[in-house]
């Protein structure tokens, strides 16, 4: 007979660890306690050896879905004589770090109870249990227990309480459990603010104003969402003007598997991803004919699609059946999401007709995850709800807590220490005061959360980053990190592989360059301490800065004077215009110059005659030339040009403004664009090989969300004898600086240098 002490660290909290440790113990027949510690599980278990042995194996082998176990320390204890095993009272401080779990979207089972009309959680859209339901958006501080989530304020009734402490139920210790008696209750408001009905009428309610083709906002779990009726040209047309969101695509939400076959094309892998517990919105190509209105998703062929997660969720749906619900974020333009009430009403005022609300307080907010299948692969593209936080591995040799600021636009920052790195959730772009407070008290929330204090903390090379600029007044020593260097380092260090040497291939928008360009078509070598710059897309100018990156055909004309062609055919709105931006050339007037590969997608798109004429959003025009390739089979290429000078990326468009005036299609001319990256890409990778011999080649940056550009590079580039390494989990747009950040900061440590900005 012996008694061991057990402490589990890792996510052990909000998962339903203990009820699991409880019936583990109970099955070996042994006696002792579970109880949160702080942020860590603790148990103390007594029996024969081997059953003592069998638990402890078993702890770590089947462990809740939701956890993640680190580490199993166990100690040996004197015997008491203990029989029985009991679920203890929580001890430790109540800052003590504990990673709380990502939130996740209800379980079957009570999806099924949801619907049970015999049970009494019948329509109750609160309904969750240790396997399922919010935790980062109500959980408060640690250790992980009701009285420290926003469920504090609704007391549990008899029912509930006997369900929480019943062994044998689902809800053993599930620290989110309601019920209609006891918990958080709905309520729907009209636009003047009054209440037009509470409780499951008010799923009735908001399912005859979406019919009627209002915009109805739901109070969601990680903040507002505005939800029109999918399918009306009306309703979407008045939430893009309400909302100001002139073209970037909304996201829809089928209300079941079947509806969301008929919308877009699913592969097995597109499902898998559609019913995973994090319920993201999957892009996927859309089917001809879907049943969505134009202007939900204009000039694009992919549409963002989800599931229903939440139980409320899941009840709106069932009041629409076979109806597709836009679900955007309740914000203005890019704001970020709205999730407190009173702001909420405030700030969605003017743009939804109505409201579903409820008495459940969130406590921070988070957005829908975005994830893309590519190459059989799905990828990760905004890491938000059902993701974070989720720890993984530290980049190799990290020797020091570091902080990881991220960079501007689709802000994720990191904290790492020599073990870890956690991830925040996504945080949107810090140009918006409410997006950069929010930034600010995460990495408050995150340092509690992982009990990491950072003695550096690693930002961008932009000192106009707002993240940028925090990180350098913390008076703590400052890693300033390339921008695409980052880009790079995150898909390595993704794939544990960044002590490695590597040909990285950087492609994006904007990313400050070390001589001060605006750098994007980057050829890297990684020789697994120091990144080389081996080439780049040549540089053009960039006429007017900012405004390029607004209006694509500035773009056009930039590359069009560079290769001495007709400036004509960029499609400028008028010859005004057009000489106006040519003088900026010649001036170099508020004009930098550029290596972008994003920039270059705007030129190609300009010269097409598909680009936007003002784009509205991030990779607006790219977007538009994707989806006007993405019907075309290949057909042929543009010349490639290796100089001294970098990649001629002018003679690319020089070429396809040939062909638009030669009356070659737009489709044709995009499509022979993408084959173009795609050849350069493999060309670029081959010259690299022939002179280092490095053979490993990894793809990051804005640009590899692109399904030809990343799918194609991948195939053609290991036909060509390369181990490529992609963004998977890990953003590979801005939202994965973070984590090449830190991979930086631990080359720094491997090599034994600091680096002091
Ligand atoms: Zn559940
Ligand atoms: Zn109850
Ligand atoms: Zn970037």
């Amino acid at each position: 007979l012996i008694r061991a002490a057990i402490e589990v660290r890792g996510v052990v909290q909000g998962v339903g660890f203990r009820p699991f440790v409880h019936a583990l113990a109970t099955s070996h027949r042994l006696g002792g306690f579970v109880r949160n510690r702080g942020g860590v599980v603790e148990v103390e278990v007594e029996g024969p050896n081997a059953s003592v042995d069998g638990f402890v194996r078993r702890l770590r082998l089947d462990a809740p879905p939701l956890a993640r176990v680190e580490d199993v320390i166990r100690t040996a204890r004197e015997p008491r004589g203990e029989r029985e095993f009991r679920i203890v009272e929580s001890a430790g401080a109540a800052d003590a770090p504990a990673i709380v779990p990502p939130d996740i979207a209800a379980c079957a089972a009570c999806v099924d109870e949801l619907f049970d009309p015999r049970g009494r959680r019948y329509r109750y859209p609160f309904t969750s249990c240790t396997a399922c339901g919010p935790r980062l958006t109500v959980a408060i501080a640690g250790p992980y227990d009701r009285e420290r989530t926003t469920f504090a304020a609704f007391a549990m009734c008899a029912e509930c309480a006997s369900e929480y402490g019943d062994a044998a139920d689902r809800r053993f210790h599930a620290q989110t459990i309601a019920c209609p008696a006891c918990g958080p209750q709905l309520a729907a408001i009209d636009a003047r603010g009054a209440t037009a009905a509470t409780g499951d009428d008010a799923i009735a309610y908001a399912a005859d104003r979406l019919r009627a083709g209002d915009v109805v906002a739901i109070k969601g779990v990680g903040g507002y969402h505005l939800a029109i009726d999918a399918r009306s040209d009306p309703a979407a047309a008045r939430l893009r003007a309400r909302k100001r969101r002139d073209d970037k695509p909304f996201a829809v939400m089928a209300p079941d598997l079947a509806t969301a076959g008929a919308l877009v094309e699913l592969h097995a892998d597109e499902r898998v991803a559609l019913i995973a517990p994090a319920r993201p919105i999957v892009l996927a190509r859309r089917r001809a004919g879907a049943a969505v209105a134009g202007v939900v998703a204009p000039g694009s062929h992919l549409l963002g699609v989800m599931l229903p997660g939440s139980p409320l969720q899941h009840l709106v749906a069932a009041a629409l059946p076979g109806v597709p619900l836009v679900m955007t974020s309740g914000n203005r333009s890019d704001e970020p999401i709205a999730f407190a009430d009173a702001d909420a009403r405030v700030r969605l005022a003017g743009i939804a007709d109505a409201f579903v609300v409820h008495d459940l307080p969130i406590h921070d907010r988070c957005d829908d995850a975005v994830v893309r299948a590519v190459g059989g692969t799905v990828r990760v593209l905004r890491r938000a709800r059902g993701y974070a936080p989720a720890p993984i591995a530290s980049p190799d040799g990290l020797a020091r807590p570091t902080l990881a600021v991220g960079g501007q636009k689709k802000s994720v920052f990191g904290l790492a220490d020599e073990r870890r790195a956690i991830a925040s959730h996504y945080l949107g772009d810090l140009d918006h005061l409410p997006a950069y407070r929010a930034f600010a008290a995460a990495i408050e929330r995150y340092q509690q959360m992982t009990g990491v204090r950072p003695e550096r903390v690693a930002c961008d090379r932009h000192r106009d980053y707002a993240s940028t600029r925090w990180a350098r007044t913390r008076g703590l020593e400052v890693v300033e990190v390339q921008h695409h260097t980052a880009h790079v380092l995150a898909c390595l260090a993704e794939h544990g592989a960044d002590a490695a040497p590597a040909i990285g291939i950087a492609f994006d928008g904007t990313g400050y360059g070390d001589d001060g360009a605006i750098w994007g078509g980057e050829v890297l070598i990684w020789d697994g301490a120091v990144m080389r710059r081996d080439t780049h897309l040549a540089y053009v100018p960039m006429p007017g800065g900012e405004a390029a990156v607004r209006e694509p055909w500035r773009m056009a004309i930039a590359h069009l004077a560079a290769a001495g062609a007709d400036v004509d055919a960029a499609g400028a709105p008028g010859s005004l215009a057009r000489d106006a931006v040519l003088a900026l050339i010649v001036d170099r007037f508020h004009t930098p110059r550029t290596s972008s590969m994003g920039r270059l997608f705007d030129a190609v798109a300009a010269v097409a005659g598909v680009a936007p004429p003002r784009a509205t959003f991030d990779g607006h025009a790219a977007m538009a030339l994707e989806s006007c390739a993405a019907g075309e089979a290949p057909s042929g290429e543009y010349p490639l040009a290796f100089g001294p000078r970098g990649i001629d990326a002018s003679a690319i468009v020089a070429a396809a403004a040939a062909d638009a005036r030669a009356g070659v299609p737009a489709g044709v001319i995009a499509r022979r664009f993408h084959s173009t990256v795609v050849a350069l890409i493999e060309a670029a990778c081959r010259r690299a090989r022939a002179r280092t011999g490095i053979d490993r080649v990894a793809l990051s940056g804005g640009v590899f969300a692109n399904g030809i550009v990343l799918g194609e590079s991948i195939e053609r580039l290991a036909a060509s004898g390369f181990g490529v390494i992609a963004h998977r989990a890990v953003p590979t747009n801005d939202g994965g600086l973070w984590l090449g950040q830190l991979a930086y900061a631990a080359a720094l440590d491997r090599a034994g240098v600091q680096e002091c900005a």
